[in-house]
């Protein structure tokens, strides 16, 4: 499909305006060629997953010294920004180095930057075999994905590497959530998959009590999408379904409007 976002390129990239994070000083742990992830998302604004896996190639990655050079150049820098994070092309979590990497940001961070939190985007697949809760407590803002919760929509809207159970990532994040405070961040859509009525909403709102996490940011998309036949659903969908969710969890929800109609 053509006018997909291109991939980040390099190590760092912007700082990036974000709707949820203002300016965000983007890490990439994977090369700018491909995207390399555990899920391959119907509406992932970088096209399909050239390779979809848990276990990346570690000679395709940037190694750990790479990444903390680059970051410390930048956080030596002029270079203003209010969140550092963890996001780039494809899931910062499958990099086989992550908690050595983290460990040492952490470090730099409190050494040049101590006021700038950090901040992971994951899409919560490694939490199905291992909770590393010493990691993710280096990290001050953890936001994990969550779009559905039967194994059915899972495979269609997030289509996930085959050694993945949506019922595995719930029961990780609801182990985490019970120690570390977690966003849940939900896209919902329309079109060939929908995951904002009927059933497959209802189990995704009772994997959410579950979860008991500690805020909720859902919203749709309004860019490219990988998979013809997604489609975005409207702002007032989102403001209706943000209020029905915290009515139904008692949990903060926030709805974030798409920039455009597409
Ligand atoms: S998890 Fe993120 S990067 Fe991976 S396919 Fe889905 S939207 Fe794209």
């Amino acid at each position: 499909m053509s006018n997909l976002l291109p991939l980040q390129k390099g190590i760092i990239y912007g700082p990036v305006n974000s709707k949820r994070l203002g300016r965000s000083l983007g890490i990439n742990l994977f090369p700018d060629t491909k995207k390399i992830c555990s899920f391959d998302c119907a509406y992932c604004q970088y096209g399909r997953t050239s390779d979809k896996t848990s276990k990346p190639n570690r000679a395709d990655l940037p190694k750990v010294d790479e990444v903390i050079n680059a970051v410390e150049q930048v956080l030596k820098s002029s270079v203003e920004f209010d969140y550092i994070t963890f996001s780039g092309n494809g899931e910062p979590m499958v990099h086989p180095d992550f908690p050595e990497i983290v460990r040492k940001i952490s470090e730099l961070r409190d050494k040049y930057r101590h006021d700038v939190p950090l901040t992971l985007l994951s899409n919560s697949s490694c939490l199905a075999s291992d909770v590393d809760i010493d990691t993710l407590s280096l990290i001050e803002n953890r936001i994990f994905k969550l779009d559905c919760a039967d194994q059915k929509s899972f495979m269609i809207m997030n289509d996930a590497s085959s050694d993945l159970k949506i019922a595995d990532i719930i029961a990780g994040l609801e182990k985490l959530s019970a120690v570390l405070p977690i966003t849940i961040q939900t896209v919902f859509v329309d079109g060939i998959i929908q995951n904002y009525q009927g059933e497959i909403f209802d189990q995704w709102l009772k994997a959410i009590k579950r979860i008991k996490p500690q805020k909720i940011q859902v919203y749709s998309t309004d860019r490219p999408v990988a998979v013809a036949g997604i489609k975005m659903i409207s702002n007032e969908e989102l403001h209706r379904l943000a209020n029905l969710i915290q009515e139904q969890t008692g949990i903060p929800t926030r709805a974030y409007e798409a920039q455009k109609k597409r």
